[in-house]
C-alpha cells in the first residue's frame, strides 16, 4: 500500500519516526509538505521564516532525490490538501509528528476525522519534536509542570529512545504532482544575516558544535560578545534537527559543557508541555494577570525605540539590532531586552512577543510566548518581579563592551566598558557618537512606575 508522511515541523530524513515508520509497512510513500493557508493567515509565515523554510524544502527534496524520492509540495489548507493527496496516492494511511500548539491540536483532530471519513488512516508520532512527550511526566497535583526544577528532575529520568538513521531508499508512486519548491531568492524584506536552513547545514552545526563548542558552554553561554552558544534554535524549531538526537550525542560527548547544553534543551520541552497542556498560555497571562501595562498609543515612541535599537542603552540597542540584522539574538539579549520593555517601559509583553515573532528564524509559539511571560512576570518566573538593570547586565555580560561596539556603529569609537553609559562621555567623546540618542526614560523612574503599577494590579 502506499502511506503518505506530512512534514512540519520536522523537515529532515535522519531520525525521522514517523517516515522510517511508513517505510517499514508501505510499498511506496509520499513525502508531502503542504504551505499551509492557515498558518500563513495567523502571521507566522514572516519573511526571515519563509527564507529558512525555502532552504529546509530544497534540501529535503534533494536529500529525498539521493535516495530516489522527491519531495511534493503543495499550497492550501492542509486537511484539504492532505486529503487530496491521498485520493490521488491512493494511500492508506497518513504519518504525522505530534506538536503542541492550539493550531497543531486542530489540525490533528481536522486531519482524522476527513481521513477516516474516506477509510484512511492517521498515525500521529510522539518524540519527533520534543525528546520527552507532553504529558508523559507530570506533578501529583496537576496535568504539567508550571516550575522547571521538578520538570527538569523528571525529565532527566526519562529513558531516551534510540536514533533511528536515515533511509537509505525512498519510492514516491508517479504521477503526484508537486509546486515548484519556493525560494529564499524570491523573498524580500530579509535580515541581511540570516542564517542558512536546511538539514544539511543544521547537522553541519551540530557536529561542529559538539566537536568545538560545547565543552565551554557552561562556563561562557551568559559572554554577549563571545557568541557561544550553539544556535541550534533555528534547526530545532523547523525539526531539521531532532531533539532526541542532539541530546543523545551531546550526552555521549558529556561533561559539565553539554549537561548545561542538555538542560536548555529540557526548557524547551518544558515549555511545549506547558502549551500543550494550556494552549491559552500563547495569549493570555498564564499565572498572573497584570492590567496596568502603558497602552501602545501612550508608549508608541518607547515602543518604537526599542524595536530599532535606540533607547539610549546601548547593551539593549545593540541586541535589537542584532534581532533586525540576523533575525537572531543571544538568550541573554532576549532577556534583557524582554524584561526593559515589559518593566522599565512597562509594555505589555504580548506587544515586544509580537516583534520577536516577526523577526526571529526561531519564531516559535511555545518558546516564544513563555519566555516572554516568564520575563514579564505573568508566566512560571518564581521572583516575578525581579527587574533585570540593563547596565548591571553590562558589566556582567559584556564587560568590554565589545558586544556594543558591533552592533552600534555610533558608539565604536568609544573604548572600553565606557561605551555602556555614553551619557557620563566628555563632550569630544560624545561628539564622535553621532545621533546616538539620550536614554529614553532613566532606571530609577522605570523601576519605580513598575513597582506602583505591580502595587495597583
Ligand atoms: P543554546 O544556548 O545553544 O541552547 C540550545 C537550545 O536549547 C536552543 O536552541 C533552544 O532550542 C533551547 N533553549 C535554550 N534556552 C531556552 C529557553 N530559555 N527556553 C526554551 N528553550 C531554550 N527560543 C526559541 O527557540 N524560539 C523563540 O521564539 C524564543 N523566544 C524567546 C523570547 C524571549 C523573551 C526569551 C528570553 C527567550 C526566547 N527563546 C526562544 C529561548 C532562547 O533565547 C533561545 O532558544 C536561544 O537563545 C537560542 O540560541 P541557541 O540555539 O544558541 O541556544
Amino acid at each position: 500500500y502506499v502511506s503518505v508522511v506530512l512534514f512540519t515541523a520536522d523537515l529532515r530524513l535522519y531520525d525521522h519516526p514517523p517516515l522510517r515508520a511508513a517505510l517499514e509497512g508501505a510499498r511506496q510513500v509520499v513525502p508531502l509538505f503542504v504551505r499551509d493557508t492557515g498558518v500563513t493567515g495567523a502571521g507566522f509565515a514572516t519573511p526571515n521564516r519563509l527564507a529558512f523554510l525555502a532552504d529546509c524544502l530544497r534540501d529535503l527534496d534533494a536529500g529525498l532525490r539521493r535516495r530516489g524520492g522527491r519531495l511534493v509540495v503543495r499550497s492550501g489548507d492542509v486537511v484539504e490538501e492532505v486529503c487530496r493527496v491521498a485520493t490521488e496516492a491512493d494511500a492508506d494511511e497518513v504519518h504525522l509528528a505530534a506538536d503542541v500548539s492550539a493550531y497543531a491540536h486542530r489540525r490533528e483532530q481536522r486531519l482524522r476525522r476527513a481521513l477516516e471519513a474516506d477509510g484512511r488512516r492517521l498515525h500521529v508520532h510522539d518524540t519527533v519534536t520534543t525528546v520527552v512527550t507532553p504529558g508523559a511526566v507530570t506533578p501529583a497535583s496537576s496535568d504539567h509542570f508550571a516550575v522547571f526544577t521538578p520538570y527538569f528532575r523528571q525529565w532527566s529520568a526519562q529513558h531516551v529512545r534510540d536514533v533511528r538513521d536515515a533511509p537509505r531508499a525512498v519510492r514516491v508512486p508517479p504521477g503526484i504532482g508537486s509546486e515548484e519548491l519556493p525560494s529564499r531568492a524570491a523573498l524580500s524584506g530579509l535580515s541581511p544575516g540570516l542564517a542558512e536552513g536546511g538539514e544539511t547545514a543544521g547537522r553541519e552545526r551540530l557536529a561542529a558544535w559538539l566537536r568545538s563548542g560545547v565543552a565551554a558552554y557552561e562556563d561562557r553561554h551568559d559572554d554577549l560578545a563571545g557568541d557561544a552558544t550553539s544556535r541550534l534554535s533555528p534547526h530545532l524549531h523547523f525539526g531539521t534537527l531532532s531533539p532526541v538526537e542532539v541530546v543523545r550525542r551531546a550526552r555521549l560527548t558529556g561533561g559539565p559543557g553539554a549537561e548545561a547544553f542538555v538542560r536548555q534543551i529540557a526548557w524547551r520541552d518544558f515549555h511545549r508541555q506547558l502549551l500543550a497542556a494550556r494552549p491559552a498560555a500563547a495569549g493570555a497571562d498564564y499565572r498572573t494577570k497584570h492590567d496596568h501595562w502603558r497602552s501602545e498609543r501612550t508608549a508608541w515612541d518607547d515602543i518604537e525605540a526599542w524595536r530599532q535599537g535606540r533607547t539610549g542603552y546601548p547593551v539593549v540597542d545593540a541586541a535589537m539590532r542584532q534581532l533586525l540584522h540576523e533575525g537572531w539574538m543571544h538568550n541573554r539579549a532576549r532577556l534583557l531586552t524582554a524584561s526593559f520593555l515589559a518593566k522599565t517601559l512597562y509594555v505589555d509583553w504580548r506587544v515586544g512577543a509580537r516583534h520577536f515573532l516577526r523577526l526571529l528564524v526561531d519564531g516559535d509559539v511555545a518558546n516564544n510566548q513563555l519566555n516572554w511571560q516568564w520575563v514579564a512576570g505573568t508566566g512560571t518566573d518564581t521572583r516575578p518581579n525581579r527587574v533585570l538593570n540593563p547596565l548591571a547586565q553590562a558589566g556582567r555580560h559584556d564587560p568590554d563592551g565589545a558586544y556594543v561596539r558591533r552592533w552600534v556603529p555610533e558608539l565604536r569609537d568609544i573604548a572600553g566598558p565606557a561605551v555602556h553609559e555614553p551619557w557620563k562621555l566628555g563632550a569630544a567623546d560624545r561628539a564622535r557618537t553621532g545621533d546616538y540618542p539620550d536614554p529614553v526614560i532613566g532606571l530609577a523612574e522605570g523601576l519605580s512606575r513598575f513597582r506602583q503599577a505591580r502595587a495597583r494590579d
